[in-house]
């Protein structure tokens, strides 16, 4: 009998040498470790999480090829050899002249904030990121959402979620003038929509509209590999371009640069700033010797630069990304068949549960998202987070903002779970699903000032 395979199947292009052991716990423990912390997945104790899909930054395996080169750090404090490689990754994978490392994304969103934005200005953005959007509100400058519509509908299936409405940017220059508006802050793969990407011709588009205007592009290049991986999937023209060229291609349409290295770039901390502009540079370097550090080590060790050169070439890997981004599309095909409700297309680092679909009986402000986080935890100990009500927060005039979605994000780390482990997640979803009629919401009973979702406390509704 002849064989038949519709699809063939693919593999990780590594193998494991060495594990972590998981605690492993009963529902009593985690209905438990739940209310003491308040709620909160953000306030679990990591060891009491099975599957922890909280988040994908930072939480990434490092290669051998990294650990390697992690053993060689340079620890000078100025002048490290490890920067001059770190730098070096940089500019030839992405192409930005200027580098100066942060210890982490926000670092870097805070230097070029204070240099870029004056008291008053716009700064228009491909949707909100919580630490960027604060971080231009404490430099004086309003954000503005300029993403596509179909962004905000979590049924749309437009393969270019990521996308600038230019119309909107255009409303807004038209409004305020483009002197008010330093620059526009594009992400790529944007996070908020649900890991969605914005396309080459979409960029080009705005990089016309604004080299006439004279307003800067800032590439929040957090996931501009995974960006560059649903180009080529999706994107005409670029079927046959490797990730490489499409990641160049991307930052070549942008003046500037901010970086979480957790994510992509596959280490456990680390970021920096990039840009192509001298004067930029000159004042970036001066301000992150308050914030973070030397302008050679900007609050990482040399040992961490090392690690983000070597992980910046694995992430532009096409067999990587195949793998990565063909994890996720596992867990929300598998979530599919069970009827959950998901934000789609499939994004680049996680799957995301529309909980007002999920729990259509429970008001936005009794949480379905902070509350459908919790179930989950209680079900299987696997540990997500809420993004919807609570991440959003409050307006400057103490106003909640209300976002269109309200999700929960299964984000899955680079190259720690298995096959077997998203199994596992995708049934604890489908059984919460199957009681979600019983499930009762939360009220908030403690609220942090800034960024609430991550400190904020919870008490079950009767
Ligand atoms: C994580 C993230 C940041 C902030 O980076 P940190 O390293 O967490 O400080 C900024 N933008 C996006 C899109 C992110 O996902």
């Amino acid at each position: 009998m002849a064989i038949k395979i519709e699809k063939r199947s693919w593999a990780e292009p590594y193998r494991m040498k060495m594990v972590e052991l998981l605690k492993m716990t009963t529902k009593a423990q985690r209905e438990k470790a739940l209310k003491e912390a308040g709620y909160n997945t953000f306030l679990l104790h990591a060891e009491d999480v099975y599957i922890d899909l909280l988040t994908d930054s930072g939480t990434n395996a490092m290669s051998d090829r990294q650990w390697s080169a992690f053993m060689t750090g340079d620890e000078a404090y100025a002048g490290s050899k490890s920067y001059y490689l770190m730098e070096k990754a940089i500019q030839q994978f992405y192409g930005y002249k200027y580098v100066v490392p942060t210890h982490q994304g926000r670092g870097a969103e805070n230097l070029l904030s204070q240099i870029m934005i004056k008291k008053g200005d716009y700064v228009p953005g491909n949707m909100y990121f919580t630490t960027t959007r604060l971080h231009q509100e404490l430099a004086g400058g309003t954000f503005v959402d300029v993403i596509c519509d179909e962004a905000h509908d979590a049924q749309s299936e437009f393969p270019f979620k990521g996308n600038v409405d230019i119309s909107k940017l255009d409303a807004l220059v038209k409004k305020h003038g483009a002197k008010k508006i330093p620059y526009i802050c594009v992400a790529t793969n944007v996070n908020m929509a649900g890991g969605q990407p914005i396309s080459i011709k979409n960029l080009k588009e705005l990089r016309e509209y604004t080299n006439k205007h004279g307003i800067k592009i800032v590439h929040d290049m957090t996931r501009v590999a995974e960006n560059a991986f649903f180009i080529q999937q999706r994107e005409e023209g670029y079927k046959n371009t490797s990730i490489k060229d499409i990641v160049k291609e991307i930052c070549s349409l942008t003046d500037a640069a901010t970086m979480s290295a957790k994510k992509d770039a596959l280490v456990n901390i680390g970021g920096f700033m990039a840009t192509n502009d001298w004067d930029v540079f000159e004042e970036a370097r001066n301000l992150v010797v308050v914030y973070e550090g030397l302008h050679t080590y900007g609050g990482l060790a040399g040992r961490d630069m090392e690690a983000i050169a070597v992980g910046i070439k694995e992430s532009v890997s096409d067999h990587h990304q195949k793998a990565r981004v063909g994890q996720v599309e596992y867990l929300g095909k598998r979530m599919e068949e069970f009827g959950i409700p998901l934000v789609k297309p499939f994004g680049g680092h996680g799957i995301f549960v529309d909980a007002k679909a999920f729990l259509p009986h429970l008001t936005q402000d009794q949480y379905p998202a902070q509350t459908l986080a919790a179930e989950i935890y209680a079900d299987s100990g696997v540990r997500t987070m809420e993004r919807g009500i609570i991440s959003a927060g409050r307006k400057a005039n103490g106003e909640n903002y209300y976002p269109k979605l309200e999700l929960v994000r299964f984000t899955i780390p680079r190259r720690v779970y298995t096959q077997a482990h998203m199994d596992v997640v995708a049934e604890s979803a489908a059984m919460v699903y199957d009681r979600r009629k019983k499930i009762k919401g939360l009220k908030m009973v403690y609220e942090p000032k800034y960024l609430r979702f991550f400190q904020a406390r919870f008490e079950k509704l009767k």
